[in-house]
């Protein structure tokens, strides 16, 4: 099959992909899903890469490629029928991006996922740039924990460099002794090490940035973690407008210094007195910008296809204050749960990722909540999740 290509120009360098044009997502998770949701929405095809059979993208994709990520055929036939290729989790390997980025249009760039997905690289690029953190040290492969944590504050968070998320590859850690124990069990890997920080919230905030460099960042949401998983977003944060403005100049001056293209989260600690600092970056749109979808103008994944495209960007403003509260795999610990829970709300949304199974802590799906304020939203939030018995 011929690939569906339309190109227009507009300007003289500036390439503008048009639907019905193929766009090319690696990875078959939920935010592939929404993505594949927005894109197809607008009239593009979407070629999903993914291993997994069954995927949350890929079962609704108008093409999925079932091959390992790193696969040199698939890499070569999903860079055949699209226009252009986008990523949905920090851990797609970096050197598929850049390989793709020879014969394609790739946003965000390998090298800023290869920043996002290694926390030492993360991190030290976020203080080389100046940008607001917390104390930390590197503990490379080979390098002792002791000579490492020389000067760092205990209680601390030990965390593994790569494929860390959701908690996963995380330890609280009371003294150095813990902290060698903890990293021997895992196998001596690099690690970052963080001082444990007294947290008056976290916020963040998910931007979209443009080839041209234009960048627009959606409201800043507030988002409260249950056991390293988010829990709840509210948007707007209930932060005072001055703090909503530091983080927007941040993110976006932190999507400057990588040379950012597509979609960004930047996730921060706010401190009690207010100091704001980052916690972490992603290459992608953001469990904390799932509001966007019911809440905002633009949603994060439209504005994903629009700066993969080179389409000017979306208007990101909030229509309504929103709650968006996850719905982990612990849910449906007695089956399926009775989603009227939700569905009897007219201010509530239902998004359920197509999952086959439901683990503990697998996000499954979520659901959001347009209220005259955020506390009129939070209050029927806090029904539902009574109501499906979410604690
Ligand atoms: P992370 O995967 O690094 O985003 O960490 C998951 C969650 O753990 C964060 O959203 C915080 O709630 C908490 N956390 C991580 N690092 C720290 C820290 N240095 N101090 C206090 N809490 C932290």
């Amino acid at each position: 099959e011929k690939p569906c290509l339309q190109f227009a120009l507009s300007g003289a360098t500036h390439l503008v992909i048009l639907p019905p044009s193929t766009l090319g997502m690696l990875g078959g998770g939920q935010l592939g899903r929404m993505f594949t949701m927005a894109a197809r929405t607008m009239g593009y095809r979407v070629v999903v890469l993914e291993p997994d059979v069954h995927s949350p993208a890929g079962d609704i994709a108008d093409e999925h490629i079932t091959a390992a990520y790193e696969d040199p055929a698939a890499l070569d036939a999903l860079s055949r029928s699209c226009a252009a290729i986008t990523t949905e989790f920090e851990n797609a390997p970096a050197a598929s991006l850049t390989a793709l980025s020879h014969q394609r249009t790739v946003r965000p760039s390998g090298t800023s996922v290869a920043i996002a997905q290694d926390r030492i690289r993360e991190k030290n690029f976020l203080r080389d740039n100046g940008f607001p953190i917390g104390p930390y040290a590197a503990v490379e492969q080979g390098q002792t924990m002791a000579e490492a944590v020389r000067g760092l504050r205990f209680p601390a968070l030990l965390k593994t460099a790569r494929f860390g998320y959701d908690g996963k590859g995380q330890a609280k850690i009371a003294s150095l002794a813990e902290a060698e124990s903890m990293r021997s069990h895992w196998n001596g890997i690099a690690c970052v090490i963080e001082e444990f920080l007294p947290l008056k919230c976290e916020v963040s905030v998910v931007l979209a940035r443009g080839a041209n460099g234009e960048a627009r960042t959606f409201p800043v949401a507030e988002n409260q973690h249950r056991h390293g998983i988010l829990d709840i977003s509210i948007a707007p944060a209930r932060v005072s407008q001055a703090l909503q403005e530091r983080a927007r100049a941040l993110a976006i001056q932190l999507a400057q210094k990588l040379d950012y293209v597509g979609v960004l989260a930047v996730e921060f600690f706010v401190l009690y007195d207010d100091t704001l600092l980052i916690n972490e970056i992603a290459p992608r749109p953001h469990n904390s910008g799932h509001y966007t979808i019911d809440a905002c103008r633009t949603s994060q994944f439209e504005q994903q296809v629009r700066s993969l495209c080179g389409l000017p960007l979306g208007d990101p403003s909030l229509h309504s204050p929103v709650v968006m509260v996850n719905l982990l795999g612990d849910a449906w610990a007695d089956g399926e749960p009775r989603w009227d829970a939700v569905l009897r709300h007219p201010s509530a949304k239902l998004h359920l990722y197509g999952k086959r199974e439901a683990r503990p802590g697998r996000k499954m799906g979520h659901f959001t909540v347009m209220g005259e304020t955020a506390e009129a939203a939070l209050a029927i939030a806090a029904q539902i999740k009574k109501d499906l018995a979410i604690t």
